[in-house]
């Protein structure tokens, strides 16, 4: 469940006095045109780009490196060629790590095949976030396969796709006429999506001012009544908390078998579940789904500057997914409760199991290994922040009117916020100034107390350590605090 970006890559100009040091060649104004060929039998992926290259580096983004694949996804890259506009070869060097350094600034064509055997490795974020083959085709991140004019890429972007017979190209990319031609807005678009090319079944669904294509692997046909379900609530849940669509009005959700979990991509998801889907173990599936549709309001639509507001990236996601959840009745009152003590338990295990101190806010920069200090000390604090904003208001304000306070200013185009943005508006909200509360949630190495925060709620909460964790309705509760829990949760 992480948000894939791509790394940046720092250039340094030299210039010296007296030698004038020739100016790099600008943009040619071409089209950057790719064709991908997944082979018959589905183990070769051929590509070929003709792409104008800023700066001197072809780029595999996001590899992710294993002890038996130095350099990730790029070692199962082979037959490498570039070539000039005039025809004639150009040299390449292998950096490392998905680098690959040659003459840029010139419009080049780079040849190579992919080796489709990333099934056979295990990949720390999950399989789903990179490529791997079902009986009914192959699905693949577009940064798996595809090499990028590292820099930056300038100019539209074409894609034509070719594939076995029979097979169909599910993107979240416009289809230009009926071919398997697509247009790609950006290099973002082009690299941080998941795609799926094969004869699984597929079905569009209008919701939440969008159009999600959902594609289900043969074991969840027959759930198919239930995913829809889900969609279609979530997100017109979605776009009333936020007040508005995300970015994207086309999305992707690719449901397979496997180890559960999910990845959100620009205008996709991928997602693996691990047994046939049913209303019962919706609890797992459901969840991840709701959590990763949400994403794409906040994370990808919402956007912040660096990982120190992973915290609000995915814990303010996992208490509005929580909250929706049973508000929409998809979870029951006594599920509620589960999630409302799994929160502070992940929260509690991090500081007490795994002796993790730091504050919540620095746990961000390694988010895998900070797995529950990110997500349940980022929900605690969006739990805890949902009645400081309320105390702060007389009840008016709640986290939902922050979001979408938050999305009219941050949910446009290269906009970022951090913490300091979350602060303003608060202020611009309720005329207070939290720094306080967040010094002690997210910037402190102690643990905080949130307890206080289950109570303003009318929820009594008890605890053992950490492994044993109990939230019940409060027999005492004022009716403010049972008309909090009813504004964010629903009638109990
Ligand atoms: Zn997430």
């Amino acid at each position: 469940m992480t948000l894939s970006v791509p790394r940046v890559l720092a250039f340094v100009l030299f210039s010296s006095l007296g030698a004038t040091a020739a100016l790099a060649a600008s943009y040619d104004g071409q089209t950057n045109r790719y064709t991908l060929t997944i082979s018959d039998d589905a183990k070769i992926a051929s590509v070929e780009a003709n792409l104008w290259l800023t700066g001197d580096y072809l780029s595999l983004f996001a590899v992710q490196q294993l002890p038996t694949l130095k350099n990730g996804q790029a070692d199962l890259i082979e037959n490498m060629q570039i070539t000039a506009a005039n025809g004639k070869s150009l040299k390449w060097k292998n950096e490392g790590e998905g680098e690959f350094k040659t003459a840029g600034d010139q419009r080049v064509t780079v040849s190579y095949q992919v080796k489709l055997e990333h099934d056979n490795y295990h990949w720390d974020a999950g399989i789903e976030e990179v490529a791997y083959h079902t009986d009914e085709g192959f699905m693949t991140i577009g940064q798996t396969l595809l090499l990028a004019s590292g820099e930056k890429m300038e100019g539209p972007i074409e894609i034509d796709v070719k594939l076995p017979a029979g097979w169909q190209a599910h993107t979240p990319w416009q289809r230009l006429g009926d071919s398997n031609r697509f247009a790609v807005p950006n290099r973002r678009e082009l690299l941080n999506n998941a795609l799926f090319f094969g004869t699984a079944q597929a079905e569009t669904l209008h919701a939440g001012g969008i159009d999600l294509t959902l594609v289900l692997g043969k074991r969840f046909q027959k759930a198919k009544p239930l995913f829809t379900e889900l969609l279609s609530k979530q997100l017109q849940s979605y776009q009333q908390l936020f007040g508005a669509d995300p970015q994207s009005k086309r999305y992707l959700v690719i449901v397979n078998e496997g180890l559960d979990d999910g990845g959100a991509y620009s205008n996709s998801f991928s997602q693996l579940i691990s047994e046939d889907a049913t209303d019962a173990n919706r609890v797992i599936w459901g969840y991840i789904m709701a959590h990763e549709l949400l994403h794409f309001w906040n994370g990808l639509s919402l956007t912040p500057v660096d990982s120190r507001e992973e915290w609000f990236k995915e814990g303010v996601t996992d208490y509005l997914t929580t909250m929706t959840l049973a508000r929409n009745g998809v979870d029951s009152q006594e599920q509620l409760f589960r999630r409302l003590e799994n929160i502070p338990r992940r929260y509690l295990f991090a500081r007490l199991g795994q002796q993790q101190q730091l504050p919540v806010r620095a746990a961000g920069e390694e988010k895998q290994k900070h797995r529950q200090l990110v997500y349940g000390g980022g929900a605690i604090t969006a739990l805890a922040l949902d009645i400081e904003l309320r105390k702060a208001s007389n009840d008016k304000v709640t986290l939902a009117d922050l979001m979408r306070s938050l999305f009219t200013e941050f949910g446009q185009p290269g906009k970022r916020y951090e913490l300091a943005d979350v602060k303003r508006h608060i202020k611009t909200l309720t005329g207070t100034d939290l720094t306080a509360f967040f010094n002690k949630a997210v910037e402190s190495e102690g643990m905080f107390d949130f307890a206080p925060y289950y109570l303003e709620f009318g929820l009594d909460f008890d605890n053992f350590y950490y492994d044993e964790v109990y939230v019940r309705l409060d027999a005492n509760a004022t009716e403010q605090q049972k008309a909090r829990f009813n504004s964010s949760f629903g009638k109990p």
